[in-house]
């Protein structure tokens, strides 16, 4: 059972969790470093862990859209799966985390978008939060299929690649629970805090995770590399998720780090379903995942 260990994958995830998680597994496992790379629009700390001391870069993220906070949990599990296996080297799931941190250093953003995910999960903050969202929800309370930021601008709607495109034919012109791309680029700061930390970082690789669909995309116009091709392969024969190179996507952090960097990206949709997915996918969903952040790090 993978709800053995620090982080319960057996609950909804939230923000308050993940602070608690971080400080946990720092305390027994004080190797990482923990940092706030800005906040989100209701001023919660968005964080990013960074461990391993090699020249190439790799960055994962999760929870870019706020009902996908499974996507949170599959990262947190996997950081404490490493860090067990650094420590004690008993660890099935990490065979090789010494050589993993001495060619790579990782760096994890496990939920880009707090105010969204504490939505789904517990609901609006107080004061008039509760009636500007659930006016963007169409008069609900049921906020179980929203996607976007607290203040309804989808956040993988906001890259500056082709983002006019998306706005030109997005349905919602208005904030929603998903899909609206913003009055303007980068309009939200959980967007901003993103490209800032992609652009001061200059990844080599990056995993943007979200649910669902058992399957990932991989190209973007023709910006990507012949190495993302290769690397679609092995995460195709490791996982069974299926690769696909085009979607009719633009505007996504994933097209756009393609577009400005032109080295491998991939939008992984974890588990399949209806979102949010129920925790009891959550064994099987990992067991399918970490093969593919493992590939990531092994070629
Ligand atoms: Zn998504």
């Amino acid at each position: 059972m993978t709800s053995r260990g620090i982080i319960n994958t057996e609950r909804p995830y939230c923000s308050e969790w993940l602070e608690a998680d971080l400080q946990k597994l720092f305390r027994f496992f004080p190797i990482f470093k923990l940092n706030t790379i800005g906040y989100s629009f209701l001023g919660k700390p968005i964080y990013e862990v960074k461990i391993g001391e090699g020249s190439r870069k790799i960055h994962f993220n999760g929870s870019f859209h706020a009902n996908e906070w499974i996507t949170s949990l599959i990262l947190m599990k996997w950081l404490e799966d490493l860090l067990k296996s650094i420590q004690s080297g008993v660890n099935e799931t990490i065979t090789n985390p010494t050589q993993i941190l001495q060619e790579w250093t990782i760096s994890i953003v496990p939920m880009v978008n707090p105010d969204g995910v504490d939505l789904v999960t517990i609901g609006p903050p107080p004061n008039n939060w509760s009636t500007i969202c659930k006016s963007i929800n169409l008069g609900s309370d049921d906020f179980s299929q929203w996607k976007a930021n607290i203040r309804g601008v989808d956040l993988n709607n906001q890259f500056p690649a082709k983002w006019e495109i998306e706005q030109e034919r997005k349905i919602p012109k208005s904030p929603a629970p998903r899909d609206f791309p913003g009055y303007t680029q980068l309009s939200e700061p959980e967007a901003r805090a993103m490209l800032d930390l992609t652009v001061t970082n200059e990844f080599d690789r990056v995993l943007a995770f979200h649910s669902q669909g058992e399957e990932f995309y991989w190209g973007y116009e023709n910006y990507h590399p012949e190495e993302s091709a290769y690397l679609a392969q092995i995460f195709e024969k490791v996982s069974g998720y299926k690769g696909i190179e085009y979607i009719d996507s633009h505007a996504g952090y994933r097209d756009w780090f393609i577009q400005a960097f032109q080295k491998p990206g991939f939008t992984i949709e974890c588990g399949f379903g209806e979102n949010p997915l129920p925790l009891e996918q959550f064994d099987k969903i990992y067991e399918d995942v970490k093969k593919i952040i493992l590939a990531s790090l092994m070629y």
